[in-house]
């Protein structure tokens, strides 16, 4: 009796509401001859289907390859259903008074069928840059608070007109329920402005930003998530300008080219890395340069890489439409502080240094940076996940209660859970300022009331200087758990691979405090989500001068040079030693015998940024992490030698770092060069780490290892890391959807303190 009449209720939870998740189904349903309705619950969506049995099945299994873009479909729960006789299929009103648990979509970019309607001169919205749909647009940035409807979004001070609301209402149309649905009669408008904030009257003020643009004038261009800096990226002193007036000195800056074509003339662009550039996240993508390029080279000195984007919203397509080779749109913000969202705001904050303001006048609620990824070991990598990806929640194994996790000091994000969901906050920054730590508190405090979660439990870092540690001690009748922070690192690993412990976990990094009050940073511990045992680390030695000696990466060099030579026999004909002003380094040798204001640690970034400065890449940085990745970039492909190793103890392993400087300065002295004394370092620690990896597995039995913090960055180490680790036996997790930085250490806090209220 297959085709006798029959019925079924589906429950379908995830990010199914606002993005035209029920016409879809009312599609779908009517093309299968299918009777019923759908409705939004407080979840998710619920739908009766009646009819032959073949068809319902037919329609279950299109439901997720043909769902909209925007939709991410968590579980669907089949539920057997009386029928009840459907003559047709409906669209009804909401379930339930509250649709609170349900999931908010991130912001995604303008669709193609948007677009080509912004570029057809007989349609309404010809050149319309706030054109939308329910398959795209903002969403993130405009909710002020839940459930998702116009009034309780930035579009609330937009009434639409009698077409747009037609649209609205109309099941059949691409804009049914389209919350910021808008057009030029009734929707936001774009305004130039001078340096002083007043309005230019133009008749089209982004064709005349295209034209300042090109005069190499500096214009602040407000997008989804906040404020651009824009300018022509080929234009050498107009980059210039703009990394002077920013404080901004060697970051590299990112890129947004018009289409694949353009990108493909100022980069490599493997499949893979252009698959991530079409994405509907549209992150920055991290792409080999090209040789020869027009793009000036201040865009990002010293380094083989473009941070590069693809337009995302209507209004970039109509920028870049003037021919640019590529746009630098950088972040609108001082060096370390918040980007800009508000319009008085911005003119404000970017006075000297945007020529032209290009803003608009629907409102962001919630700020957001461009987010970036690389791909590499097989993988697409997050460096900073921010626009596109937040609020899509990271799905846990197990259930936890409800946690707030406040992250790290650098990088910061937060985390809050809900059931077997971990909301990961976007990209929030450095909390170093006051700016920052306001940003911070309000995301906490905008995230809490959009997921409608009340925390049990409070994470936070061992560091008590941290203002997110602060955050979290000066809240009142919460249990407080303080994450030490590698195992933060671990656990956020073991959480995004839905992965349990004990693991072998490599926690490399350039600063964390640990347990024994020392900075760690080079650290295997064996660990799950409750605990973590240290079973080894690097040789720990002074850091002179504190977190100067993170800026000055020769300190940390005479560190080490100290620890492996000793004072009395310094290797004098070493560059580094030679060149450095002798009273400096008798002071600097000093402090660390002395150990004034000298914290040991036995970070691998701060041997990595060791390693730069003896083979003289750099002996400052202008950015933590700086040496680091040109010591990484400079590394020769083909150099397959590597240096000794050892490590010491019985109980607590010390990784001996003195034989690996030894020989990296009899190199640098015989005048290797330093690409290669870089290959060499970086294949010791890969081997070393293998075989230390071996060693424990046999003393622990445990085969799974799990790899994190901010070194793991590198891609050499990651790729041949994991290629090594694999060889010799090892189930290996790594980081796909946090960051390996301290950006993704909110999760890893959320998951331990989960795990020690559930299991204390
Ligand atoms: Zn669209
Ligand atoms: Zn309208
Ligand atoms: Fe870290």
């Amino acid at each position: 009796m297959a085709n006798a009449i029959s019925a079924i209720r589906l429950e379908i939870n995830g990010i199914v509401q606002g993005v035209g998740f029920r016409p879809f189904v009312y599609q779908l349903a009517n093309r299968c001859g299918l009777n019923g309705e759908v409705a939004n619950t407080a979840t998710g969506v619920s739908l009766i289907l009646e009819g032959p049995q073949d068809r319902i099945r037919q329609f279950i299994d299109a439901l997720p390859h043909r769902k909209p873009p925007l939709a991410h479909i968590v579980d669907i729960i089949e539920k057997p259903q009386a029928t009840a006789g459907f003559t047709s299929f409906s669209i009804v009103k909401s379930r339930g008074s509250s649709t609170r648990a349900t999931l908010i979509s991130p912001d995604v970019m303008v669709c193609s069928d948007c677009l080509a309607e912004m570029r057809d001169p007989t349609d309404r919205r010809y050149r319309y840059p706030f054109i939308n749909c329910t398959n795209c647009g903002p969403r993130y940035t405009i909710i002020d608070d839940i459930p998702y409807d116009r009034p309780k979004t930035s579009m609330r001070h937009f009434t639409m007109c009698t077409q747009c609301q037609a649209e609205y209402d109309d099941p059949d149309n691409r804009r049914f329920h389209a919350q910021p649905n808008a057009c030029p009669v009734c929707g936001p408008q774009v305004t130039l402005c001078d340096a002083g904030g007043r309005a230019v009257t133009i008749e089209d003020p982004i064709v005349a930003a295209a034209d300042r643009l090109k005069q190499g004038r500096i214009v602040a261009v407000k997008g989804l998530g906040g404020f651009h800096l824009a300018v022509d990226a080929t234009n050498e002193a107009a980059v210039a300008r703009l990394r002077r007036r920013k404080h901004r000195e060697e970051k590299p800056l990112a890129l947004m080219c018009a289409d694949m074509q353009r990108v493909g003339d100022i980069a490599r662009v493997t499949d893979a890395e252009a698959a991530l550039l079409v994405s509907i996240q549209r992150p920055i993508v991290l792409l080999a340069k090209r040789a020869q390029t027009p793009i000036a080279e201040a865009v990002s000195p010293r380094n083989r890489y473009f941070g590069v984007m693809l337009p995302y919203t209507p209004l970039h397509h109509l920028l870049l439409d003037a021919g640019f080779a590529a746009l630098v749109m950088t972040s609108a913000n001082l060096s370390e502080e918040p980007i800009a969202i508000d319009n008085q705001e911005a003119f404000a904050r970017l006075a000297e240094i945007a020529d032209d303001f290009l803003v608009h006048d629907r409102d962001i609620y919630l700020r957001s940076d461009d987010s970036i990824v690389r791909h590499t070991a097989g993988h697409m990598r997050p460096i900073r996940r921010s626009r596109g990806f937040v609020p899509v929640p990271i799905f846990l194994k197990d259930e936890v209660p409800p946690v707030l996790a406040c992250g790290a000091e650098l990088k910061n994000t937060v985390c809050l859970t809900r059931g077997r969901q971990a909301f990961v906050s976007q990209h929030i920054g450095d909390l170093e300022n006051r700016a920052t730590d306001e940003f911070f508190r309000m995301t906490v405090d905008h995230l809490r009331r959009i997921l409608d979660i009340e925390p049990q439990l409070v994470a936070c870092d061992l560091h008590p200087d941290y203002l997110s540690t602060q955050y979290a001690k000066a809240l009142d009748g919460i249990t407080r758990i303080e994450v030490q922070h590698h195992h933060a690192h671990i656990a956020a690993c073991l959480a995004e691979n839905q992965a349990d412990g004990p693991v072998i976990g490599l926690a490399f990094d350039g600063t964390g405090l640990g347990s024994d009050n020392t900075i760690w940073g080079g650290e295997i511990l064996v660990a799950d989500y409750t605990g973590f045992t240290r079973v080894a680390h690097l040789n720990p030695v002074p850091m002179p001068g504190s977190a100067a000696a993170i800026r000055e990466p020769w300190r940390m060099a005479v560190s080490h040079l100290q620890a492996a030579f000793g004072d009395a026999h310094m290797p004098a004909d070493l560059p580094l030693l030679r060149q450095a002003d002798p009273k400096q380094l008798q002071v600097l040798m000093q402090m660390a015998q002395k150990r004034l204001n000298s914290p040991l640690t036995s970070s691998l970034g701060r041997l990595f940024d060791t390693v730069a400065a003896i083979v003289g890449l750099r002996q400052r940085v202008a950015f933590e992490g700086q040496a680091a990745m040109e010591l990484e970039m400079i590394a020769d492909a083909d150099e397959r030698n590597s240096y000794d190793f050892s490590w010491e103890g019985d109980d607590i392993l010390t990784i001996a770092t003195a034989p690996l400087i030894q020989a990296v300065v009899a190199d640098v002295i015989h005048g290797v060069a330093p690409s290669v004394v870089s290959a060499r370092f970086h294949n010791t620690l890969i081997r070393l780490v293998d075989a230390l990896c071996i060693h424990l597995k046999g003393q622990t039995g445990i085969d799974r290892v799990a790899l994190s913090g901010g070194v793991f960055q590198n891609s050499r180490l990651l790729t041949h890391l994991v290629a090594a680790l694999e060889v010799s036996g090892f189930d290996v997790l790594t980081h796909r959807q946090v960051p390996a930085n301290d950006g993704g250490l909110s999760l890893g806090q959320a998951v331990v303190a989960a795990a020690r209220a559930t299991h204390a």
